[in-house]
């Protein structure tokens, strides 16, 4: 999966650090009115004329991902997708970003090639600008860190303190996805480790495998309330898991949560991937992570203005901080939410 179509490799060591980092980012010309200088220099000029908000995020091999099932196009397309989904969970504008990675010589060029192309896929979908970074060489593991920048009018952003009770709980899209798919990628990983010439049939899970795999940011999410006049009072992105983040508005918003289990949107490929893992869905929507959606809360005065848009659902409401936070379930009872989100440090 490491080398491309005709095999052709070239050893880093070839072109140098310089010559290398010249190589990769020769195609990328900016596109952003606020970028003066991007690559090419000892550093970028920016002119930006609002707030700038800045998220950076590290993604390791073996910690963040798996290079034996994510071909390298879509690691790359994916890391700068989860730096971007940061500043949108901002209620900000994305607008460049800088690209550091470290690798052992046993990837050849073009396996780096392949790493940039899926990076100049989302800057070109994204419209930001790479404006700088760095490569080095690792002994262990393959990292990559990006740092994304992006704009906002002071006003505009929207914080994790911002909720107040009785606010209506939002979240976009559906929930559930990634995490299934990579229990697909899984279970396919092992199948193959018994029988490198058995091809899996990927096609029943194409939505689940393809969420995990290429995720998107909902940078138009971030337009449309713009669109819909709607200023989210708090906001964050989905990556470890909608529990975990409705716990992250709460405490610093000063609030509970009513969260209500048969609100959760879930695409049916989700519901049918969990009967056959034996997974409970909402569990795998409060805990799955990496789906990237948008989590907002809303004054009970805008809700005419997202009902019925099917890019949003109502999943709860905002309480005193004293009430806590709690699921309430189909069932109507009332279970306390926990923090079961992905963890990056597994004991
Ligand atoms: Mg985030």
């Amino acid at each position: 999966m490491l080398a491309n179509k005709n095999d052709k490799k070239t050893d880093l060591e070839a072109l140098g650090e310089f010559g290398l980092i010249d190589h990769l980012t020769k195609n990328f010309a900016p596109s952003q009115a606020s970028t003066e200088k991007g690559v090419g220099d000892d550093g970028a000029v920016l002119h930006l004329k609002n707030r700038t908000v800045i998220s950076t995020d590290f993604l390791i091999e073996g910690v963040h991902f798996d290079l034996s099932y994510m071909p390298l196009k879509h690691l790359g397309y994916k890391s700068v997708i989860v730096n971007l989904s940061d500043i949108y969970a901002m209620n900000a504008i994305a607008t460049q970003i800088l690209v550091s990675i470290a690798v052992s010589n046993r990837f050849p060029l073009e396996a780096l090639e392949e790493l940039y192309q899926g990076i100049a896929l989302a800057t070109k979908k994204y419209e930001v600008d790479l404006i700088g970074g760095d490569t080095s060489s690792s002994k262990t593991g393959m990292l990559i860190s990006i740092t994304a920048l992006g704009e906002a009018k002071a006003e505009e952003i929207a914080y994790r303190a911002g909720a107040r009770a009785n606010d209506l709980l939002v979240v976009s899209g559906d929930l559930g996805a990634a995490y299934m798919g990579l229990q697909v990628l899984e279970r396919e990983k092992e199948v193959f480790k018994v029988n490198p010439n058995n091809q899996p049939d990927l096609e029943p899970y194409s939505y689940i495998v393809e969420r995990q795999l290429k995720p998107e940011a909902r940078k138009d999410i971030v337009e449309l309330l713009k669109k819909l006049e709607v200023k989210p009072t708090a906001m964050i992105d989905i990556s470890d898991g909608l529990s975990s983040e409705i716990l992250h508005l709460c405490k610093q918003s000063h609030v509970g949560c009513n969260l209500f289990e048969d609100k959760i949107p879930l695409d049916p490929t989700v519901i049918a991937a969990c009967e056959e893992f034996k997974l409970d869905s909402t569990l795998v929507a409060l805990s799955g992570g990496e789906d990237y959606e948008l989590l907002f809360t809303i004054n009970q005065k805008d809700f005419p203005k997202i009902k019925g848009n099917p890019n949003f659902t109502v999943i709860g409401h905002m309480t005193e901080a004293g009430e806590g936070a709690h699921l309430v379930t189909r069932g109507n009872s009332k279970i306390p939410l926990t923090a079961q989100g992905w963890n990056s440090f597994p004991s």
